[in-house]
């Protein structure tokens, strides 16, 4: 695969914007070359365009290199970006699977890009014909979601890389939830499939939606691309601050993992016991995706008790279903006491 060849003509041959942080990022006694504030320190100075410190304690824990790691506001940054350097609109289109996250049907609406999507199997898994049948010379991407939301199963992995090694375009592997389901990643294939890209993010198991922080890794190449169309100073202080932070709290961040996947497994069980359930899907993410009797009758139900869960009842292959977030003990407990008083 050439990348280059797979790139639009405009970016291609794009001068990007350069910084002063870009023309100079060593260190200096003074700095009079960005039309800063002197005053207000730090928060005074831009940000470093391409995140270096976070980057570096990023690569020890991913063990990758920092040039293979793209930093955004949140993923759905380079969901965008990827869709924007590759995909011609009106004309390119991207592949995805049906059901799953919704921010790449928006973001190739935005872009004016086709998506066609690709129905799983019964039991969530890839038809890897059906998604080849798909595609054709304009197909540019392939976005796959593993564990996918909503439907909170891993996709089979000799299918995925099946997939990476027949088409010609970029397969994204969407890891929000990968904290959740150990020695799932894709990310030692990276090395041996240059066609492929994960997305990851601090949102889920690392508990910092707030700061909008997501992570792409790939090829160098790729990165460089992703690097050259992004906002210049897409991560701002705080954000980069927090993140340094948390990336030293590694332990913290694993006791909450075990937790929450002890607490999804007492709830997979305790929620497989009400008379109105008909399925819980297993799960390796932080949620649960249930079918029961009635769904929109029992959303309403615990909307009136207080507790919001999200509805999945018009999603494909997901009639009747709830998606229900793995909350702390006693929050997990209120959901169950609810559900109690209808029975
Ligand atoms: C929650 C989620 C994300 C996270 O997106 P951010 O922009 O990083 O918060 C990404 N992909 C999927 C499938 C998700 O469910």
């Amino acid at each position: 695969m050439e990348l280059n060849n797979l790139l639009r003509e405009n970016i291609k041959n794009l001068k990007p914007y350069s910084s002063a942080r870009d023309e100079y990022s060593g260190d200096a006694m003074v700095f009079l070359d960005a039309n800063e504030n002197p005053f207000n320190e730090p928060y005074n100075r831009y940000p470093d365009p391409l995140q270096r410190l976070v980057k570096e304690k990023i690569a020890v824990l991913k063990k990758v290199n920092a040039e293979n790691i793209f930093l955004g506001n949140g993923s759905d940054e380079p969901i965008d970006l990827l869709i924007r350097a590759f995909c011609e609109p009106g004309k390119d289109n991207v592949v995805t699977i049906d059901p799953t996250y919704g921010m790449y049907q928006v973001a190739a609406d935005i872009s004016g890009v086709e998506l066609r999507k690709v129905s799983l199997t019964e039991d969530f898994q890839l038809n890897i014909n059906d998604i080849l049948g798909e595609t054709d010379k304009n197909t540019k991407l392939i976005f796959l979601c593993s564990p996918n939301n909503p439907t909170g199963n891993s996709l089979n992995k000799d299918a995925m890389l099946e997939l990476a090694n027949q088409f010609h375009g970029l397969v994204i592997i969407d890891e929000a939830y990968i904290d959740f389901a150990p020695g799932k990643t894709l990310m030692p294939e990276l090395e041996h499939y240059p066609n492929l890209v994960i997305l990851q993010t601090f949102s889920k198991a690392w508990g910092m939606a707030g700061i909008r922080l997501g992570m792409a890794f790939g090829s160098t190449e790729l990165i460089g691309i992703l690097n050259k169309i992004k906002y210049p100073y897409n991560l701002n202080i705080l954000t980069q601050e927090k993140a340094m932070l948390l990336l030293d709290k590694k332990v913290t961040v694993q006791k909450w993992v075990k937790l929450l996947i002890a607490e999804r497994d007492k709830m997979e069980k305790l929620l497989a016991e009400f008379p109105f359930v008909v399925k819980v899907h297993p799960s390796e993410a932080n949620f649960l995706l249930v079918k029961m009797h009635d769904a929109r009758g029992i959303y309403n139900y615990l909307v009136e008790e207080g507790i919001i869960v999200r509805d999945r009842s018009k999603v494909h292959l997901c009639n009747e279903s709830l998606r229900i977030t793995i909350g702390n003990s006693e929050e997990n407990e209120s959901l169950l006491s609810a559900l109690k008083k209808l029975i």
